[in-house]
């Protein structure tokens, strides 16, 4: 599985889907948006990427620079892909992990 993302720990670690649910989780996998994280900031800390709006969006958003940097493609593909474009606007406040708008 590898190293955590943020820790660099290698054990405990566990696969994070960026895009959640299911037209997204595909695409996830398509474009390789996972990252391997330690259990506690995946899911069982209160600062897990479930949990932490912030931190979650702060993935997406970086997902979002990828798409448009590294492979070159535009804002409106990616909307017509991802449904929508993550701002910094997203990840504040909330709890729910950043999956709901
Ligand atoms: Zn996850």
């Amino acid at each position: 599985m590898g190293k955590c993302h943020i820790t660099g720990d290698t054990g405990g670690v566990e696969p994070h889907h960026i895009f959640q649910g299911e037209a997204l989780k595909p695409l996830s996998e398509k474009y390789g948006f996972m990252v391997p994280l330690r259990s506690d900031w995946h899911r069982t800390g209160n600062y897990a990427i479930h949990r932490d709006r912030g931190l979650n969006v702060s993935y997406k958003r970086r997902c979002q620079e990828h798409y448009i940097n590294v492979l070159g493609k535009t804002r409106q593909e990616w909307i017509r892909e991802f449904g929508k474009w993550w701002t910094v606007e997203d990840g504040k406040g909330g709890t729910d992990g950043g999956n709901s708008k």
